[in-house]
């Protein structure tokens, strides 16, 4: 059987994995939602993240989140692309990891979450933890195990 408690690998620190904020794509604290849902659309991403001009996290703004908010009973509200904020309608009750963390710590907010904000000790917005990355991970660590085990 493959030895994952080994554990090296899910007890490395999150901060080994994450994308870094610099190369990640968000929007900020004042941004309406018409450039939310430019940024959403020109990215390919269905959520990112919302900081404030600090790089401090307060929320996610989702495609799913911005629609719902312009459908209206009858038509859909367009005016209201302009008129709303993200921090309107950004969903603020969301988890996030430290740089520390272990891995596994991770793993499991990522069976419900796409990707996970990582954040320092004064929610500063250090990065993401995604399902991509963390995968592509496991499966490098895997692989040779599992081949080794069949020879
Ligand atoms: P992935 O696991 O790479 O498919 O990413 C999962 C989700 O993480 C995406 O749908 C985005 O919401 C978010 N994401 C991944 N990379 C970035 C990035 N560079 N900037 C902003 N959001 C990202």
């Amino acid at each position: 059987m493959i030895d994952l408690q080994a554990g090296n690998f899910l007890q490395s620190s999150v901060g080994n994995f994450i994308i870094p904020s610099e190369r990640v794509a968000h929007v900020q604290i004042g941004n309406n939602l018409e450039h939310a849902l430019l940024v959403l659309t020109k990215t390919g991403y269905t959520a990112i993240p919302v900081l404030d001009a600090k790089y401090q996290l307060h929320g996610l703004i989702s495609s799913p989140l911005i629609l719902d908010n312009i459908m209206g009973m009858e038509r859909i509200e367009f005016e209201n692309l302009s008129k709303l904020c993200v921090e309107d309608v950004m969903n603020q009750e969301i988890p996030t990891l430290h740089a520390n963390d272990p891995l596994v710590d991770g793993l499991k907010l990522l069976i419900n979450h796409p990707f996970v904000c990582t954040v320092d000790e004064n929610k500063y917005f250090k990065g993401i933890l995604t399902r991509r990355v963390v995968l592509k991970q496991l499966n490098a660590y895997i692989q040779p195990m599992y081949y080794k085990e069949k020879d």
